[in-house]
């Protein structure tokens, strides 16, 4: 059998301050999960190899911080901005293809505590495009798994990806995050 290239798939997580990004990465790449907040600071990347029908994946997930600029449009409003800031930043070459797919977090919480229908969600996607969309839980690990396969099994299709031949090295885990708790500022 031929072998094939690895792939690289640099995921970027963006969400206003609080949505569970750094969470949602965490449960996907370590399968913990953690109650007290700690903000980001700046950003930090985590990977983990998955098999894609047969085909050997990293995933390069990448969180970031400093969401506060678009805090003041609450949540879901906010979304729209951050894809089209991502847009504008990333300039992919097939902007009305990228692979984008939309996360609503802490699907645990008690119902009354919405701030976002099912229904306004999944509207919003199809006015996108058709972005699949999912409803998850970093705390209870609900959806995760599901959600960040159809991220890669997508961004696959679009061959947007980096490609490296075989001598490609295993990818080094790491969160800087740690580092900085000691920091007194
Ligand atoms: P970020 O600022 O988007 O990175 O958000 P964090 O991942 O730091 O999460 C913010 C807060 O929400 C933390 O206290 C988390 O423990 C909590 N949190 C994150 N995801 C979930 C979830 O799925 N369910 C619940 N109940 N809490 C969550
Ligand atoms: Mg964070």
């Amino acid at each position: 059998m031929a072998s094939r290239k690895k792939v690289l798939l640099k995921v970027i997580i963006l969400g206003d301050s609080g949505v569970g990004k750094t969470s949602l990465m965490n449960q996907y790449v370590n399968k913990k999960f953690s109650a007290s907040y700690k903000a980001t600071i700046g950003a930090d990347f985590l990977t983990r190899e998955v098999l894609v029908d047969d085909r050997q994946v990293t995933m390069q997930l990448w969180d970031t911080a400093g969401q506060e600029r678009f805090q003041s449009l609450g949540s879901f409003d906010a979304l729209d901005s951050w894809r089209d800031e991502f847009l504008i930043q990333a300039s992919p070459r097939d902007p009305d293809n990228f692979p984008f797919v939309v996360l609503g977090n802490k699907i645990d919480v008690e119902e009354s505590k919405r701030v976002i229908s099912t229904k306004r969600a999944m509207t919003f996607c199809q006015s996108k495009g058709g972005i699949p969309y999912f409803e998850t839980s970093a705390k209870e690990a609900i959806n995760v798994e599901q959600a960040f396969e159809v991220i890669a099994r997508n961004a696959l299709l679009q061959e947007e990806s980096e490609e490296f031949s075989g001598d490609f090295q295993d990818p080094i885990n790491i969160h800087i995050e740690n580092e900085r708790d000691g920091c007194a500022c």
